[in-house]
């Protein structure tokens, strides 16, 4: 079965996540989220983004998965990286977003070690963007308003206009 991303504006992509602890019930999540960033072919992806509003991310890199549990940002560096980011469950909306260039981190492993990442450039963009999906945050958000309600209206634009084309 495929698992399906939840879109916006869904509100289980509103809310704030609960904390998990390690247990059969979040092993069989971290699976089904691994699989649902490998068929999407992202490269993270938050558990709300399967509709559960639990504290785990996913990331992809080339062939290999990593997944954290309950991850907490405990330091951004001042500077500043730009990058254009899109979101599995904004479709077709890209949008140039400015987040700390470097980030301290701690969270749970899948194998339950308690480990601190230190990330910069891509890799702290997509931890930023990941564990801002636990507290109900957005990237569109993170844009100015008038490029937020700008990327909105595209969003459904380009929604309505996918379903007209498919219904013909
Ligand atoms: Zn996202």
């Amino acid at each position: 079965m495929t698992e399906k991303i939840t879109k916006y504006p869904s509100s289980v992509l509103r809310r704030r996540a609960e904390e998990v602890s390690l247990d059969d019930e979040t092993r069989t999540l971290i699976k089904r989220m691994k699989k649902a960033v490998k068929k999407h072919d992202g490269i993270g992806l938050a558990a709300p983004q399967i509709g559960e509003s639990k504290r785990v991310i996913v990331l992809q890199t080339g062939d290999s998965f990593t997944a954290l549990l309950n991850p907490e940002i405990l330091e951004k560096s001042g500077e500043k990286i730009t990058t254009k980011e899109g979101c599995l469950s904004v479709d077709g909306v890209w949008l140039d977003i400015d987040r700390a260039k470097k980030i301290k981190a701690k969270a749970l492993t899948e194998e339950g070690e308690e480990v601190e990442v230190e990330a910069e450039d891509l890799l702290a963009v997509v931890l930023q963007h990941e564990i801002d999906h636990l507290n109900g945050v957005l990237f569109i958000d993170r844009a100015g308003l008038q490029k937020k309600i700008k990327s909105v209206i595209l969003y459904y634009f380009k929604k309505y206009f996918y379903v007209f084309k498919k219904s013909r």
